[in-house]
C-alpha cells in the first residue's frame, strides 16, 4: 500500500483521489482492499465475537455508500468482499469461516462473489454453470464464471454455485485463486469500472468437498442472504446518488436555472427509501418479504438516474468540456453500472410481476 491508512477517513480520501484511476484502469486495482482494509471498513456489521466491530448490516450499508460518494468501483469492490463476507457469517462451516474470516476482514485476502448466476437461478433464467461430479468424499467441479469482480491478482476466494450431477441439490461452495483448475482470465475490458479486478473464470476437474461447503442447499441459503446481498447493493446507488445530488447543489447555476427545489425534493426521496431500507432492515421483514426490498432497490436507481440528469443540467455545457467536466463523466458511467448488476432491474421487475401473479391466483 502507498499510503498508510490509519482511519476510515484517510480511505475515504483516498478514494476520492484515486476514483479516476478506479474507473479507467487496473492502476490501483489491487490496494483497494488493502486500504479500505485497513480502515476497518470490512468489520462493521460483523459480530465483535468473530473479529468485527459489532453494529448491524444497515451500518454496512451506510458504509458501502461513504464510499460510493467517492468511487463507485471501490464501493463495488467493497460490495464484493462484504457479500462474501455474509456468506460466511450466514454458514453453518464454522471451519471455513475460521479459516478465511480473519484476512478477509483485515483485507490481506480478497473475497468474490461469483453467484449473479446462482440469483439469476432462483428467478428461473438460467441455469447453473458449474457441474459437481461425485468424486471419491467429494465432487470434481467443471464449468465457468463469466463474470466476477475482485479477482485480486495476488490471490481470491470466490463463492460460486454448483449443480450436482447425481441430483442433489444445488450447493454453494467457495474455492481459492491456487486450487489446481481454477484459472482467471485477464481482466474484461470494460467500459468503466475497470479497476474491479473483474474477470472470468475457468474451473476445470478443480476437487472440492465438505470442507469448502457454504451451504449444502442453494435454494434455502440464497434467498437467506439475499436481504444483505441486495441492502449492500444499495449502499451503491445512495452513495452515486449524494454525489451528484452535492455536485449539483453546489454549482451556482442550480439556483440560477431554479433546480433547487428539485434537487430538495429528490434528496428527500432519497432519504425516505433509505429510511425504509433501514425500517425493513431492522425487523428482518425481507427475509420473508422480498418484494419491499426490490422496490426500494429500483426506486433507488430511478433516484440516481435522476440525480445524474440534474448534475447534468446544473453543470450544463462546462459537463462536456473535458476541461471542466470535474467528476460528471466518471459518475456518468459509473451511474450505467446501476440497472444492469444482478438482480438487474428487469429481472426484479420481473419477479414483481411473478409475486403480483401468485397473489392474484
Ligand atoms: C462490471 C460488472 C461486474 C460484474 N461482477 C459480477 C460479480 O462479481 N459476480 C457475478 O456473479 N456477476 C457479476 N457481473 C455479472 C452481472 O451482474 C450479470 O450477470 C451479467 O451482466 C450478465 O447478465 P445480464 O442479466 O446482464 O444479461 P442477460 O442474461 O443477457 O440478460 C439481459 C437482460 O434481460 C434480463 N433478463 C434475461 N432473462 C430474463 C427473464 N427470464 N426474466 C426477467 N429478466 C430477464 C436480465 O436481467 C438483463 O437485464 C458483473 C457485471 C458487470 C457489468
Amino acid at each position: 500500500m502507498s499510503t498508510a491508512i490509519r482511519s476510515q477517513d484517510d480511505a475515504l480520501a483516498w478514494a476520492s483521489a484515486h476514483a479516476a484511476s478506479l474507473n479507467e484502469g487496473a492502476a490501483h486495482a489491487d490496494e483497494a482492499i488493502s486500504v479500505l482494509g485497513a480502515a476497518g471498513f470490512f468489520r462493521i456489521g460483523v459480530p465483535s465475537a468473530l473479529g468485527g466491530s459489532g453494529g448491524s448490516t444497515a451500518d454496512a450499508v451506510d458504509a458501502i455508500a461513504r464510499v460510493a460518494r467517492r468511487s463507485l468501483t471501490a464501493a463495488f469492490v467493497f460490495w464484493g468482499q462484504r457479500t462474501f463476507i455474509e456468506y460466511l457469517l450466514q454458514s453453518d462451516n464454522a471451519a471455513l469461516r475460521a479459516r478465511h474470516l480473519p484476512a478477509l476482514l483485515s483485507g490481506e485476502l480478497a473475497g468474490a462473489t461469483g453467484l449473479s448466476n446462482a440469483m439469476k437461478f432462483l428467478s428461473g433464467i438460467e441455469s447453473l454453470s458449474i457441474a459437481a461430479s461425485p468424486a471419491g468424499e467429494g465432487w470434481r467441479l467443471d464449468g465457468s464464471l463469466p463474470w466476477v469482480t475482485n479477482l485480486r491478482r495476488a490471490g481470491f476466494a470466490v463463492a460460486a454455485a454448483v449443480e450436482p450431477t447425481d441430483g442433489q441439490p444445488p450447493a454453494v461452495v467457495a474455492f481459492l485463486s491456487g486450487t489446481p483448475g481454477i484459472t482467471r482470465t485477464d481482466d474484461l475490458e470494460l467500459l468503466a469500472l475497470r479497476g474491479s479486478n473483474t474477470a472470468a473464470i475457468r474451473i476445470e476437474g478443480v476437487v472440492s468437498g465438505a470442507a469448502e461447503l457454504i451451504h449444502a442447499d442453494a435454494r434455502s441459503f440464497l434467498p437467506r442472504v439475499r436481504p444483505a446481498f441486495l441492502s449492500l447493493q444499495c449502499g451503491m446507488s445512495i452513495g452515486l446518488a449524494r454525489a451528484c445530488l452535492a455536485a449539483a447543489g453546489a454549482s451556482g447555476s442550480a439556483v440560477r436555472a431554479g433546480l433547487q427545489s428539485r434537487i430538495d425534493a429528490l434528496e428527500a426521496s432519497l432519504a425516505h427509501e433509505i429510511e425504509q431500507l433501514q425500517a425493513g432492515l431492522a425487523s428482518g421483514s425481507f427475509a420473508t418479504q422480498a418484494a419491499p426490498l426490490f422496490r426500494i432497490r429500483i426506486r433507488l436507481a430511478a433516484i440516481v438516474r435522476e440525480a445524474m440528469d440534474l448534475e447534468l443540467d446544473a453543470t450544463g455545457g462546462r459537463a462536456y468540456l473535458v476541461a471542466t467536466t470535474g467528476d460528471f463523466a466518471r459518475r456518468w458511467l459509473e451511474a450505467a453500472f446501476v440497472p444492469v448488476v444482478t438482480p438487474s432491474l428487469t429481472q426484479l421487475h420481473g419477479e414483481l410481476e411473478r409475486h403480483a401473479a401468485l397473489r392474484a391466483a
